[in-house]
């Protein structure tokens, strides 16, 4: 059966998420062997094998955390030619994204960005994208060297499948590349104990009807009892209420959860194209007429003052 290589994204050895779904993606294709790179390598193998990588193939080194992508691009393109995989697939966050790419180019391969499922097809892996403001689904395939497929947070299920696993240390060359951008400093951003807005399973997100910046605690209290993100409109980010790395929409973050709850925002098509491909939409409105009821799977008509707070309390309850 067919290698098929994933990119990991771990920090010091915890795997994230959408790295999981992307195992789950890649045994449809053949048998995924997982490439982890820099501090903690080793100690992602059990969480991979558990999830159906057959091989773990590692590299640490401090140029992954001390220099940009290429450290990351040279030893991607190691695996490749160790490997000759059918596929390579790489989370598509914007460091995953300028890793395919580049990639890309060095193997002469064609690249698809942001699918949002992939299966097998008689001539290569065929993904699937969802394109124009999510107007329009399109599947596509590369036709030319091996394919390399960004896959977007959300687009599987984590299933456990359990696989051998097997460490085997990958031997990498820097290129001349490799250290010409240096890392001089990380900040860690302000935990507020919320998933990550793009790979969250659940969204809640408030637009301009929440009519002010402390009115955003009424979001973030249903938000903390689904265990969700906080997203926002543009409208909300504009007037200074909510941070823009929250923004949900065209010039803000795609994202594609299980559930996305979208109160006091009239459903834009800028905000639509980060978040039609949301699994259930629901969305409370005041305005029966607002355009975002044309693509919810559950809509309210009422005032998110008066609905948001019961919600919210009516899950504590059930919660128990
Ligand atoms: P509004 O359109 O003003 O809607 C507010 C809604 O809240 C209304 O439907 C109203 O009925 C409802 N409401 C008011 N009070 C209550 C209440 N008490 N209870 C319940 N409902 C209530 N927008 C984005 O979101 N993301 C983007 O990335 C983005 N990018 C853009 C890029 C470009 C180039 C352009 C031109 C625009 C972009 N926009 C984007 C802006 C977009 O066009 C809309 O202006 C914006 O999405 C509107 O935000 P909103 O729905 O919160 O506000």
């Amino acid at each position: 059966m067919a290698e098929v290589l994933v990119y990991v994204d771990h920090v010091d050895g915890a795997v994230r998420k959408p790295t999981l779904e992307l195992l789950t993606l890649a045994r449809r294709i053949g048998e995924p062997v997982a490439v982890a790179l820099g501090g903690g390598a080793a100690e992602t193998a059990a969480t991979l094998a558990e999830h159906g990588a057959v091989k773990v193939l590692t590299h640490e080194a401090a140029e992954y955390a001390e220099y940009l992508v290429v450290p990351k691009v040279d030893a991607l393109q190691a695996a490749v030619e160790a490997v000759s995989p059918a596929a390579v697939l790489v989370p598509s966050s914007a460091e995953g994204k300028e890793i395919a790419a580049r990639l890309a180019l060095r193997i002469g391969s064609g690249i698809i960005t942001d699918a949002v499922d992939l299966e097998a097809g008689d001539s290569g892996p065929v993904a699937t994208q969802s394109v124009f403001a999510a107007s329009y689904t399109t599947k596509s395939r590369v036709s030319k060297g091996t394919p390399v497929i960004t896959v977007k947070p959300n687009s599987a299920a984590v299933e456990a499948a359990p696989a051998a696993g097997a460490v085997e240390a990958l031997s990498v060359t820097f290129s001349a590349q490799a250290t010409g951008t240096k890392v001089t400093g990380r900040t860690p951003r302000e935990s507020t104990g919320r998933p990550e807005l793009t790979e969250a399973a659940i969204v809640v997100s408030g637009g301009r009807g929440v009519n002010g910046a402390e009115n955003f605690a009424i979001i973030e209290a249903l938000a903390d009892q689904l265990g969700a993100a906080v997203g926002a409109s543009r409208a909300a980010v504009d007037a200074g209420w909510y941070p823009h790395t929250n923004q949900v929409g065209q010039t803000g973050k795609s994202v594609s959860p299980q559930l996305y709850i979208a109160s006091g925002i009239s459903g834009a098509i800028q905000h639509r194209a980060g978040m039609q491909t949301s699994k259930t939409i629901v969305a409370i409105n005041k305005d029966a007429e607002a355009p975002i009821f044309e693509l919810v799977d559950y809509g309210v008509v009422g005032d998110l003052f008066d609905v948001v707070p019961q919600l919210t309390e009516e899950i504590k309850t059930r919660k128990g």
